[in-house]
């Protein structure tokens, strides 16, 4: 199973489905049977990220270029990092203070950030009970 979140091109209204795969979001979507709960428009799209990053997720930030050797992968990738800027604060050097703060005083951010972080500062949030998802990442990418 798996979750994506929908966004309804017609009234921005977004929801949370599941789908037996992508394959079968496809299938769906193909024969016209995915439909934006409010309004009905058939005009609905995949969010590009799970919900489970919004809100107060932090992220993590890594260099993996092992990672990115596919054509696929790249381009899934730099489209999750555009969404990344687009949605996060980016807090560079300081995400591990920055996420404390999030976690001890009730920081209240619109949005989740993300920035670097050291191994070792990652292990420390971990015990902290602070959850980091930690995800590659490629500077400066030109196709
Ligand atoms: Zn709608």
């Amino acid at each position: 199973m798996i979750k994506y979140n929908l966004l309804c091109k017609k009234c921005d209204l977004s929801f949370d489905s599941w789908f037996a795969s992508s394959k079968e979001f496809d299938k769906l979507k193909k024969k016209k049977m995915i439909n934006c709960h409010s309004c009905g428009s058939l005009q609905v799209e995949k969010n590009l990220m799970a919900p489970k990053l919004i809100n107060k997720t932090l992220i993590y930030k890594n260099e993996k270029k092992d990672l990115l050797r596919h054509q696929k992968i790249r381009k899934k990738m730099s489209e999750y990092q555009k969404f990344i800027k687009n949605n996060f604060d980016y807090v560079g050097e300081n995400f591990a203070y920055e996420a404390r703060s999030i976690h001890y005083n009730n920081k209240n951010r619109k949005k989740g950030i993300y920035g670097t972080a050291s191994k070792k500062d990652l292990k420390e949030l971990k015990e902290e009970g602070i959850d980091a998802q930690l995800i590659p990442w490629v500077e400066n990418e030109n196709n």
